[in-house]
């Protein structure tokens, strides 16, 4: 937690839960999980403050807002560059840390230099996937 000293707001018990909520966490939450996953031990606490928490700690670099589930926006502890697997039946987002090596030609890229990727998978999970073997 002491590296979050410096988010730029006063770290009050409530944003503390919101912080160690996402620490670690590897389910890419959206505001909502977060708000009703703290909500449970501070119900007095408003969607705003998980929203504007949330911003200060995008803005700060502490964690990457991804934006691969159109319905939401989700949130992600894991700042350095990885890539994502997304179920297309219950919008569950695995890590993927493994490195692509892809190349643009010159042409398509032209002077850009490139710094890094991110890839957007898509399938289908083990627990979607034997729901839909179940129903046949
Ligand atoms: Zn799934
Ligand atoms: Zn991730």
């Amino acid at each position: 937690m002491q590296k979050f000293k410096n988010i730029g707001l006063k770290l009050t018990p409530q944003r503390l839960a919101i912080l160690g909520f996402l620490e670690g966490n590897p389910d890419h939450p959206s505001a909502e999980d977060i708000y009703k996953a703290v909500s449970v031990q501070f119900p007095t606490m408003s969607l705003a403050t998980v929203y504007n928490t949330l911003d200060a700690l995008r803005e700060k670099g502490y964690i990457i807002e991804l934006t691969i589930d159109p319905a939401k926006k989700r949130f992600d502890p894991f700042t350095k560059m990885h890539h994502h697997l997304i179920c297309t039946s219950c919008k569950r987002v695995k890590d993927i840390h493994a490195d692509f090596m892809l190349d643009i030609p010159e042409q398509v890229r032209g002077d850009f230099r490139i710094t890094g990727n991110h890839i957007e998978f898509y399938g289908v999970c083990p627990v979607c996937g034997n729901g839909h073997e179940r129903r046949i």
